[in-house]
């Protein structure tokens, strides 16, 4: 499900650097007794591009459901400017609307069909928008998933093992189509994968969260387009 969320749009003052994407300081989290985030600290800057690694159970899908305002039972402050977008491993898309209406659920467009088309077209599906969810393969749900994201124009765009659940050939496809748009509208992405090889073929930065905070903040920075095998592979993959 995509969401829109008014988060606190921090005050600029004269000569202020533009506010970051995200800003958390001291996070916690915790279900019971069982304290998933511990003070977390992390700021997300316009446009970066972040992955986010860590060992299942350690808390990503829990810090992206409060950074898009899914999860308000949280202490700690957490702010994010402007619209943010969720985008999860399985699409959720509502069986009973069309891709199209999907798409603009919820938001307020003077013209929505044609809105959809826009943002089926961004994504490679524009022949699909009349289509029913049941009738999309895996990939093509996602690209409506990202469509259904990008319509909200996020500034911060949050992406759940997106491409988790794909075949290798088309995740290498989704790969490209996500570098585009990223590079299009340039949100800021931050992007929870399993795939070490993944985070730094995509992002800019890979963040290892442990033990309910950020252990690792790691510039991956390389010249695109990255080559398979990259030897900081094997220092995040020891992290993990
Ligand atoms: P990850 O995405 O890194 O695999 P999660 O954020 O999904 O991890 O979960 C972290 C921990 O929090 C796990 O122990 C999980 O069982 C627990 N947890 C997450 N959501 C809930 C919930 N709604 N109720 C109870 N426990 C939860
Ligand atoms: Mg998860």
């Amino acid at each position: 499900m995509a969401e829109q969320h008014a988060h606190v749009t921090p005050k600029r003052g004269a000569g202020a650097v533009s506010p970051p994407a995200a800003r958390v300081r001291g996070l916690d989290r915790s279900f019971g007794g069982d304290q998933v985030l511990r003070g977390l600290d992390l700021d997300l800057a316009p446009g970066e591009f972040t992955a986010l690694l860590g060992r299942s159970g350690s808390g990503k899908s829990t810090l992206l459901r409060v950074l898009a305002g899914l999860d308000a039972d949280y202490e700690g402050e957490v702010a994010a400017e402007g619209a943010v977008a969720v985008a999860f491993q399985e699409p959720r898309l509502l069986p009973w609307k069309k891709v199209w209406a999907n798409i603009v659920l919820g938001v307020a467009t003077p013209s929505p069909r044609d809105a959809a088309t826009a943002a089926l077209t961004e994504v490679g599906l524009t022949e699909r928008a009349d289509a029913w969810p049941l009738t999309l393969s895996g990939g093509q749900a996602q690209r409506v998933s990202l469509a259904r994201a990008l319509i909200r124009e996020p500034r911060l765009l949050l992406l759940d093992e997106p491409f988790g659940a794909l075949d290798a050939l088309t995740r290498a496809a989704m790969h490209d189509l996500v570098l585009n748009l990223w590079k299009r509208h340039r949100p800021a992405v931050l992007i929870v994968t399993h795939d070490v090889d993944e985070a730094l073929l995509l992002a800019d930065r890979a963040l290892v969260l442990t033990d309910g905070r950020i252990s690792h903040d790691i510039p991956v920075k390389l010249e695109r387009p990255r080559r398979r095998g990259d030897p900081r592979a094997a220092e995040l993959r020891a992290e993990l």
